[in-house]
């Protein structure tokens, strides 16, 4: 009984998945049966019906193929079905010897390439009885030439069709591999370039993920290295170039630009300004760059920058990279800024090579998942209170300890200082001054090696600071060196009761972390250095307007609490357009940076001088009333009235005019101070100028 049930479903199942194609053939009967009279005008109701049952067939299967996708069993039912259509056209318009049969090798040639596989060649074989059945039975042409042609184009058209198809799959197909081992190739490339691993490594799928996130990490450093400077020192682009694999080719690694002019490069080696610097080892800067000048090598036509600098970035003596930085506006490299190009290039080399001690220790699962945390939050550390905070974090995280410090070495005095403490009396040596002594911190710093050498400490016999402070009950100790640019700036210690607590790895490990703390701190170092770029003045030194607002605020706000007065001296250069004219802009500057030098050597220690733009100057005096301020201003004219200054025309004087305003007396906004300070300014320059005015 079940059995029976069973074979009535089976019977249930495959009419159902069979219908269409049936009803195809059924209607395909018709065709063989000479239901349609060739060339036959007048269409009975029968021939109606058909063409109608035809449509709604076709019409229906078409529709549930694009609703439910098609395989190989519906694309058959849908090709049989246009094929019988197509060969009831033919009928209708005279069968074998109309001028309509050619359709039937365009819609095989359709039929074959849509239904790839097994149902093409079913499709292609179907056409083909069809077309003879057809023919032979129902047109009764007994010609075998004409049935033998029509048979052979028949298959010839589809098998074409199949063929072509089948070759563009497999194009496309090696097209998309190529592409795919050409993205690798650029990974194991990059991975390469930056000297992560030996070239001869091999490609297992969790080695290329660790390339390919080294990369990226290598990537990012650089990215963020160009793009700080690119803000800073106000660049127009700031470009990364390497040798290639290739022999004397750079190519561009990392870019920050506003040009939409770029050239992609490679670029010969050897040529422009960048060769310059790669010939000669040194840095090349350029000023006053006349317009059209092709020299620099990414851009694509004629430079529209005026000033450019190529600082090569060496590593033991060999070229690894160019760094190059340039501007439109007509402002050459000033020393200090070369200087912080070349910083820099260290901390660029230096990514390459923490990437690549990172590359070796991240075999280790546990040890990678701390570092790479700890490289991304030194990275996001700005101070260097920060970073030590995640340094000693992170050493706690790779081996427990019961004490650990950083110190800082300062080569000027050669003096240690323990910048940080944490752990078992932390306090007694936190702040610690020491000079270079035996002890072995001071041992580790000047050998660039850690110390003890198997990780033992005897605190009877060693020293870790000073005979004085000691460190007691530690059985296991490691002072590792913090080196930047092969220049020790300090160490990492750990130390813990229990013996044997620093072993090979964990040493291995921790001096990782040494490498990423030292760069990091030095990278917050360069951080502080360039945020004092950026609010200072480049040509006096002194602050700039920005900076001296916020400064202006915030002493304010410090005023108002506790009930202080603070003057505002504002300053300005008598008849400096005349000095301009007559003795030219550079003795103009030279000028400026005089009046920048008197009231920096006059002002007390807490006031604040900045030069507002152009020549007019500020001083913000804290804690100074409007008379005690008049007198500094005094002090200020007279020096700069007594200050000459020798020029090519001969010695030059010049003589400034002084406006005093005070909080609260004259005015109770920040803003609306310096406004009072203008007016004294130029009450003093009505009344004849170099003197002092106040409101
Ligand atoms: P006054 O006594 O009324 O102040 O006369 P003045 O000629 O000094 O007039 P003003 O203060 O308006 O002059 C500003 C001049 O300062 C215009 C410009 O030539 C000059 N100047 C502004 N910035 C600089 C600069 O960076 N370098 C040089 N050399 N000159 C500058
Ligand atoms: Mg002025
Ligand atoms: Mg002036």
């Amino acid at each position: 009984m079940t059995a029976l049930v069973q074979a009535a479903l089976r019977v249930r199942r495959t009419a159902r998945s069979t219908w269409g194609l049936a009803a195809a053939f059924l209607l395909a009967a018709f065709l063989l049966a000479g239901f349609f009279v060739p060339g036959s005008r007048d269409l009975g109701w029968g021939h109606l019906v058909w063409l109608a049952c035809w449509a709604a067939l076709f019409g229906s299967r078409a529709r549930n193929a694009h609703r439910l996708g098609t395989d190989a069993k519906s694309a058959f039912e849908l090709g049989a079905f246009l094929i019988v259509g197509v060969q009831a056209l033919i009928q209708l318009r005279g069968g074998v010897g109309s001028d309509l049969y050619p359709l039937i090798y365009v819609t095989v040639a359709l039929v074959a390439s849509f239904a790839t596989g097994r149902a093409g060649i079913g499709l292609v074989a179907f056409a083909l009885l069809l077309g003879f059945a057809v023919a032979f039975l129902g047109e009764h042409v007994r010609d075998p030439l004409l049935l033998g042609l029509n048979a052979l184009f028949t298959a010839g058209f589809g098998a074409l069709s199949y063929l072509f198809t089948r070759a563009e799959i497999v194009r496309v197909r090696r097209q998309s591999t190529l592409e795919l081992e050409a993205q690798k190739a650029k990974v194991r490339d990059d991975t390469r370039l930056f000297r992560l691993v030996a070239p001869s490594s091999g490609g297992a799928r969790d080695e290329d993920r660790l390339y390919q996130t080294s990369v990226q990490e290598v990537r990012q450093a650089l990215y963020h290295a160009l793009q700080l400077l690119h803000r800073t020192l106000d660049l127009h682009t700031c470009v990364l170039l390497m040798p290639t694999n290739e022999p004397e080719q750079l190519r561009i690694v990392e870019l920050v630009s506003k040009s939409d002019d770029l050239a992609d490069g490679p670029f010969s080696l050897g040529a422009g300004a960048v060769g310059a610097a790669v010939r000669r080892q040194l840095t090349t800067n350029l000023q006053e760059i006349r317009t059209g000048y092709r020299g620099i090598c990414y851009y694509r036509g004629p430079a529209a920058v005026r000033s450019f600098i190529a600082v090569p970035v060496l590593e033991r003596g060999h070229l690894r990279a160019v760094l190059c930085a340039d501007r439109v506006v007509d402002r050459g490299f000033s020393p200090e800024e070369e200087e912080l190009l070349r910083d820099s290039t260290s901390h660029i080399l230096r990514a390459f090579e923490n990437e690549r001690v990172f590359m070796q220790l991240e075999r280790s699962k546990v040890e990678q998942e701390i570092l790479y945390r700890v490289s991304q939050d030194l990275s996001t550390a700005r101070t260097q209170d920060a970073v030590m905070e995640v340094g000693l974090t992170a050493a706690k995280e790779i081996s427990p300890h019961d004490f650990a410090a950083i110190t800082e070495y300062q080569p000027e005095g050669r003096k240690h200082t323990v910048r940080r403490a944490s752990g078992e009396r932390a306090l007694d040596f936190h702040g610690l001054r020491f000079r270079d002594n035996t002890s072995l911190t001071a041992m580790v710093v000047k050998n660039r090696h850690y110390l003890p050498y198997r990780g033992e400490f005897d605190s009877k016999q060693q020293v870790l600071f000073t005979k004085k402070a000691k460190l007691k009950g530690m059985e296991s100790l490691l002072v590792l060196p913090l080196v930047v640019r092969e220049e020790p700036i300090g160490t990492l210690i750990v130390a813990a009761k229990r013996p044997g607590a620093f072993g090979a790895p964990v040493r291995a490990t921790l001096q990782a972390l040494s490498n990423h703390l030292a760069v990091a701190m030095a990278n917050a170092r360069l951080v502080r250095q360039l945020e004092e770029l950026a609010t200072t003045d480049g040509l006096t030194g002194c602050l700039n307007k920005r900076a001296f607002l916020d400064q202006m605020e915030q002493k304010l706000l410090a005023a108002q609490r506790f009930g202080r007065k603070l003057s505002v001296i504002v300053t300005d250069l008598d008849h400096f357009k005349a000095v301009n004219d007559t003795y030219g802009h550079a003795a103009g500057d030279r000028v400026l940076q005089a009046l920048g030098q008197v009231l920096r050597r006059v002002k007390r220690e807490t006031d604040i001088v900045a030069r507002f733009g152009g020549e007019e100057f500020c001083v913000l005096c804290e804690e100074t009333d409007s008379r005690g301020a008049q007198l500094l201003a005094e002090r200020v004219r007279e020096e700069l009235e007594g200050t000459e200054l020798q020029t090519e025309l001969g010695p030059l004087r010049v003589t400034a005019s002084l406006g005093v305003a005070t909080f609260p007396d004259h005015a109770s906004t920040a803003p609306d101070l310096f406004v009072q300070g203008d007016k004294a300014l130029y009450e003093a320059k009505n009344r004849g100028r170099n003197q002092v005015c106040t409101v």
